[in-house]
């Protein structure tokens, strides 16, 4: 699939699709290094335009019934799966994301289907303990509420954050991530197209410290949902706090422990655990970056799991044989470059170790550090590129506590054929999903996603803890 030539993006706002108010950047394939896209970079005052088309829209979206929401869901869905070639294009042009390795299109149509039905199940509470009374509680949204996007699966959050806050009635701003707007672009022409009503989705392309800022501090947003790292996760929370109070559901980032034990299926085991950090170039918040296998096994395991690493092929992400693509633009590059520099001198390397030479855009060779200090850097910040430490282990306990030694707990995954051993570690283990002899498949529609510790806070994914995070609860008491 190609694109056209020139590609320019721009604000979806009250149902328009319109020029920003400033000013406009650049977006560049990180293969090619070529311009791909002009993208129309939000203001502050495109930003406060956007949150008072939404505050305008909520009384009457809030009005209708669930299935009449829905229906509109179920448009959009079917114009994002007739999209979806093109929506892949457009992802491996600004990111890099391999066509092969794109799932989001479908994946986010599914969450717009499912929703459209999931709106039906809100219900509040009758009491009759009170003599004399009958007290019941009643669920009503919030009003304006706001999503702040990563770049790395930009779709899927799209979907996991919009659907169960509009299902219910709020109306939504919408911030795509800078370094990966054209998808989001793109679905803003779908929502005009399915006839959402102007105001009910707005959806804005712009930097965080601008557009960002300006939703985490804005006063008529009432609700907060954010993907992306810890660093901004505490910036929004802190604005939050200084402002309405505003709630936040925060998704940060991970340094995801996988623990193979001596009676596992080492085979399976080496390659689910090498896909897992080679999966968009390691730019996934659960990718396995720690893994721990035990010393009895531990040379068969690296060897296999080497082999498993080293033989993806890399390439152009439009060529359909292809799993391996860039970082998704300099500076993350750069960034795991300096990683790999600290990582040479807490541990050994065993295989790649920076960029192969052979590729002018911003690829990263995968890379297996072994033997690394459990206190390095490497082991504790998240590095977000194909770069993976195994370290050996003899005993449970011992493993367990290594495991655990992280500021991050958004995903682990055990390996064993033991079940006792299995189900006790996997209940020791400090993370808000477990994998029990298989690591970082996509969690299923009715299933919760999120982080122990500061990988965040609240849930998100299946409707009874999205719809919850963006429902208020009012305690009638009819005299
Ligand atoms: P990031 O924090 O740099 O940016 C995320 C978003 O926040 C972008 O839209 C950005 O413009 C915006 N932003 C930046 N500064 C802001 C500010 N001051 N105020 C408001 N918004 C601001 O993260 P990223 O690099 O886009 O994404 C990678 C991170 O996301 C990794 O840490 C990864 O682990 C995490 N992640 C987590 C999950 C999860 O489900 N837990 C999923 C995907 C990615």
């Amino acid at each position: 699939m190609s694109l056209p030539e020139k590609i320019e993006t721009r604000l979806f706002i009250n149902g328009e699709v319109q020029s920003s108010n400033g000013k406009t950047f650049d977006i560049t394939n990180p293969a090619t290094l070529q311009h791909v896209a002009k993208v129309h970079e939000a203001s502050e005052e495109d930003t406060d335009r956007a949150v008072a088309a939404a505050k305008a829209a909520f009384p009457s979206w809030s009005a209708l019934s669930p299935e009449e929401r829905g229906g509109y869901f179920k448009k959009l869905a079917a114009l994002i799966r007739e999209s979806n070639d093109h929506l892949s294009a457009l992802e491996a042009a600004a990111m890099g994301k391999p066509v092969t390795e794109f799932f989001d299109g479908f994946a986010s149509a599914g969450r717009w289907d499912y929703y459209a039905e999931a709106g039906r199940n809100v219900q509040g509470t009758t009491s009759l303990q009170t003599p004399g009374f009958i007290n019941m509680t009643l669920r009503q949204p919030y009003g304006v509420v706001a999503a702040i996007l990563p770049w790395n699966v930009p779709l899927l959050f799209f979907a996991k954050k919009v659907c169960p806050a509009l299902i219910v009635g709020n109306t939504v701003v919408l911030k795509s991530s800078e370094k990966a707007p054209l998808t989001s672009a793109y679905v803003a022409t779908l929502v005009q197209k399915a006839g959402f009503p102007p105001g009910v989705l707005n959806i804005i392309t712009g930097f965080g410290n601008v557009s960002g800022s300006i939703l985490s501090n804005h006063m008529d947003v009432r609700a907060l949902s954010f993907t992306g790292s810890g660093r901004t996760g505490r910036i929004i929370q802190a604005a939050a706090a200084k402002s309405n109070l505003k709630q936040v559901y925060l998704e940060l980032g991970g340094k995801s422990p996988a623990v193979i034990f001596d009676d596992a299926d080492i085979e399976k085991a080496a390659h689910e655990t090498a896909h897992s950090i080679q999966t968009n170039s390691g730019q996934v918040c659960m990718a396995n970056s720690r893994v721990y296998v035990q010393d009895t096994i531990a040379d068969k395991f690296i060897g296999l799991f080497k082999d498993a690493f080293t033989s993806i092929a890399m390439g152009d992400p439009f060529e359909k044989n292809v799993n391996h693509g860039p970082q998704a633009d300099e500076v993350q590059h750069k960034t795991v470059m300096r990683y790999l520099e600290m990582g040479k001198q807490s541990g050994d390397l065993l295989v790649g170790g920076g960029p192969p030479s052979d590729r002018k855009g911003y690829y990263i060779q995968p890379t297996i550090f072994t033997n690394t200090a459990e206190d390095a850097t490497v082991m504790k910040e998240e590095i977000f590129g194909p770069v993976v430490n195994i370290n050996v282990f003899k005993t449970e306990e011992e493993v367990l506590a290594k495991a655990n030694n992280s500021e991050y707990g958004l995903y682990a995954a055990v390996y064993t054929k033991n079940i006792d051993r299995a189900m006790r570690f996997a209940k020791g283990l400090e993370a808000g999903t477990v994998g029990v002899n298989c690591t970082s498949p996509m969690t299923g529609l009715d299933m919760p996603f999120g982080g122990y510790k500061s990988s965040g806070s609240g849930r998100e994914g299946e409707p009874f803890h999205s719809i919850e995070n963006f429902l208020e609860t009012k305690t009638l008491i009819p005299g």
